[in-house]
C-alpha cells in the first residue's frame, strides 16, 4: 500500500475514505536552522516521513504538512522562519475544524519540532476536542524514542544532534552533509532539562535571550550535541522504532 495523500485525492476519494475511516494524520514541523549539516526542513522532514510510513502501513490518510513552527531561538542563523503561536494554534485549529466538518473525528498531529512545538500544539488539540468533540492526539518522537535512545548511544536532546541526524541520514541521505557536522555540548544546567529521557526534565521550555542564542550559534554552528555519533545505520533503529510507536497510536483510534 502506498500512502494516502489528501492533496493527489479528489473529493469523492474523500468521500469513499470517509465512509470507511475517520482518522487523519498531520505532520507540523518548522523551517529552521539544524546546524551546518542538516537542512532548514529537518524537523518537517521527520514529521512528513513518519506520517507517510504509518500512512503505508495502516491506509490512514494523511494532510499537507505544516511547514513552519514557532522558532525564535534559531532566528540567529539565516533562513529560519518563525511564526507567531497564536497564529499556529489557529492555523492548526482551523484545519482540524475544516476536516471536523467534513466527517473526520480521529486527528494524529505528529510534531517533529519537539518541545517549542508542542506548546502551542496542545492548545490548539485541548481547544479542538472541546469545541469540536472530536479526539486529537500528539505524536512526538523525541518523548517516543526515550526506551530506545541509550541503547543507541545518543546523548541528550539538543539541536541538529545526533538523534535526529541519525534520522535525516536514514531517510534523506542526499541533504545530509555529515562532514560539516560539529559537535557541541552545552555546559550542564542547574535547574532546567528538556530532554524527555533526563529524570530531570522539567518539561518547561525557558525562552532565551537573542544575545544568548547568537552567542550559541556562533560558537555552535547551530548543533548542539554530538552529530558525530549519527549514522544511517542508527536511524534506521529509531525510525523504525518511532513508526511502529506510531502505528500503535494509531490502531488504538480504530472506529
Ligand atoms: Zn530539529
Amino acid at each position: 500500500m502506498s500512502a494516502l495523500l489528501l492533496q493527489e485525492m479528489k473529493w469523492p476519494e474523500v468521500k469513499d475514505y470517509l465512509a470507511k475511516d475517520d482518522r487523519v494524520i498531520i505532520p507540523v514541523g518548522s523551517t529552521e536552522q539544524h546546524g551546518c549539516w542538516l537542512p532548514m526542513g529537518t524537523d518537517t522532514f521527520t514529521a512528513i516521513s513518519l506520517a507517510e510510513d504509518a500512512s503505508e502501513k495502516t491506509g490512514v490518510m494523511v494532510t499537507p504538512p505544516n511547514w513552519f513552527g514557532w522558532s525564535p531561538h534559531h532566528m540567529a542563523l539565516p533562513g529560519t522562519i518563525s511564526i507567531r503561536p497564536e497564529i499556529l494554534i489557529e492555523l492548526l485549529y482551523d484545519e482540524i475544524e475544516s476536516l471536523a466538518k467534513h466527517g473526520f473525528k480521529n486527528f494524529i498531529t505528529i510534531n517533529g519540532h519537539r518541545i517549542v512545538n508542542l506548546i502551542w500544539m496542545q492548545i490548539a488539540a485541548e481547544r479542538a476536542q472541546r469545541k469540536l468533540g472530536v479526539k486529537v492526539v500528539i505524536f512526538d518522537p523525541a518523548y517516543m524514542q526515550k526506551e530506545i535512545a541509550d541503547k543507541l548511544g545518543f546523548g541528550a536532546i539538543g539541536h541538529a544532534e545526533e538523534s535526529e541526524g541519525s534520522e535525516m541520514m536514514y531517510k534523506y541521505s542526499d541533504l545530509v552533509d555529515i562532514s560539516k557536522a560539529r559537535d557541541y555540548v552545552l555546559g550542564e544546567a542547574k535547574l532546567y532539562h528538556i530532554d524527555p529521557r533526563d529524570r530531570r526534565d522539567t518539561l518547561c521550555y525557558v525562552p532565551s535571550t537573542e544575545e544568548v542564542t547568537r552567542k550559541i550559534a556562533e560558537i555552535s554552528g547551530g548543533s548542539i550535541g554530538h552529530p558525530s555519533q549519527a549514522s544511517a545505520e542508527k536511524g534506521k533503529k529509531l525510525y523504525e522504532h518511532l513508526v511502529s510507536r506510531l502505528v500503535e497510536v494509531i490502531e488504538q483510534l480504530k472506529k
